[in-house]
């Protein structure tokens, strides 16, 4: 597998031109590990991520979603020639009366993929369609409807503006002119411009590649039966999912017994096989212990206490070449802390650029929410539309971490940020919105 290939640049070892471990960056600034801001850990975070390097050139159908690794540029002017923008008639804008009718001759006809041989003489017209090159000559078009036709001529009134109805070759594009650009994943409106431009194939990113697992004595996987105290693994299949809608080419490496030997061979083994492993669950307090020993000594890990809810613990480090990222163990817990640290995280590697934010804007809040000062809470919402139209949003009722109805029926998350106390309805909050996104 071709590695990302970039750690001899690793921010950790170069930072302001002086070896800084993570333990120090995270630390950095006075912030307490146990009491971690949100921004300061995706600061952190992001000084340690390099975009993959290694590129491979992919069919325009199957590049739905992959990053461009170059820029796409044009060949050729997009449109290629002058064409009509309307059903009618190309003419001498010098042949028509300001105000007056006048008739003109039929000279011929201009359709798309069929252009008129010739040019436009003094007193002649040529019926046009849509897309249809614009004749030598002819400067202006003017639409069928305000025209009467018989025979082989047109009568055209008054009032027509040179130029009108006409769209100019180049406009779209020049040639040479950059159409899309490196860094982006592509939709279907840019595999569609790529088509236009003839081109067959794009130079991408290769996928970034993560390895997954659930860690907990209590799980089971589904297929089997549950014994007392046991649960079914949920993370792994949210996990999966989000994972599957960045992009990520996936290792899912099943649920891990809490065994201090069996972590660790799944810590190597995912270290050895991805750019990314992603574990949920046993980075809390009191379980935190054996994870931390072990990875102390495969890489470079620091345990933060975040001051958000859920999400409170998170890992994050290097095991070898590897990033890893050790999310809380609560279902929820687990959504929130991969939308707000990893997925950004995940794109940068991939090659996005720039990474696109999830929206975020301001309505009022119809719902009371408890809320503590001194960490941001991303409390479950249901963004909607009341009946005058405009938009509200409610929260998911209960909101516990193991709830995880409560991300299944969100759209979006209420942002409340540190200072915020207690809501009241109609206070305006800040939403982040998931529809669409995740
Ligand atoms: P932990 O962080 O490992 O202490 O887990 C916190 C809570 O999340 C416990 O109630 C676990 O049972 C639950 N939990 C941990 N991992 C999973 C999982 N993969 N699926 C569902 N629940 C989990
Ligand atoms: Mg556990």
């Amino acid at each position: 597998m071709q590695r990302n290939g970039s750690d001899a640049e690793m921010p950790w070892k170069t930072f302001m031109n002086e070896p800084v471990t993570l333990q120090a960056l995270s630390c950095a600034d006075d912030y307490d590990p146990n009491s971690m801001p949100v921004d300061k850990a995706r600061e952190v975070i992001a000084r340690f991520l390099s975009p993959v390097t290694a590129t491979e050139r992919v069919p325009v159908r199957s590049a739905l979603g992959r990053v461009l690794s170059e820029d796409v540029i044009s060949p050729f002017s997009v449109p290629a020639h002058d064409n009509s923008a309307m059903d009618g008639y190309a003419v001498r804008h010098a042949d028509l009366k300001g105000e007056g009718e006048v008739m003109l001759k039929i000279a011929g006809s201009s359709f798309a993929g069929a252009p008129f041989k010739g040019a436009l003489a003094a007193g002649q017209a040529v019926r046009i369609m849509t897309g249809g090159v614009v004749p030598p000559g002819a400067d202006t078009i003017v639409m069928q409807e305000h025209v009467k036709a018989a025979d082989d001529k047109v009568i055209i009134g008054g009032g027509h503006r040179k130029g009108q109805n006409l769209r100019r070759a180049g406009e779209d594009l020049a040639t040479g002119q950059v159409a899309l650009k490196r860094g982006i994943a592509l939709r279907p409106a840019d595999t569609g411009l790529i088509s236009s431009l003839g081109i067959g194939e794009v130079t991408v990113y290769r996928k970034l590649r993560v390895a997954f697992f659930s860690t907990g004595d209590e799980l089971v996987s589904i297929g089997a039966q549950l014994g007392e105290g046991q649960i079914y693994d949920s993370n792994r299949y949210t996990i999966h999912g989000m994972l599957t809608r960045l992009g990520c080419d996936l290792v899912d490496m099943g649920v891990v017994r809490d065994d201090p030997a069996l972590i660790e061979r799944a810590f190597a083994e995912a270290a050895g096989a991805a750019d990314v492993v992603i574990t949920s669950g046993g980075v809390s307090v009191g379980e935190a212990d054996f994870i931390k020993d072990l990875l102390d000594k495969m890489g470079e890990v620091v345990f933060w206490k975040i001051a958000m809810k859920p999400g409170r613990p998170l890992a994050y480090g290097k095991i070898g070449p590897a990033h890893f990222f050790g999310l809380p163990g609560n279902p929820v817990s687990v959504m929130v802390t991969f939308y707000q640290f990893v997925r950004d995280a995940l794109l940068v590697l991939s090659g996005r650029d720039p990474v696109p934010a999830m929206p975020t804007f301001k309505v009022p809040c119809l719902s009371t929410l408890k809320k503590a000062p001194g960490r941001t809470e991303f409390q479950r919402g249901i963004l909607e539309r009341d009946a005058q139209g405009a938009w509200k949003v409610r929260v998911t009722g209960e909101q516990g971490s193991g709830i995880l109805r409560s991300m299944s029926e969100a759209n979006c998350f209420i942002i409340l940020p540190t200072e915020q106390g207690n809501v009241t309805p109609g206070t305006i909050v800040e939403v982040q919105v998931l529809e669409g996104v995740i």
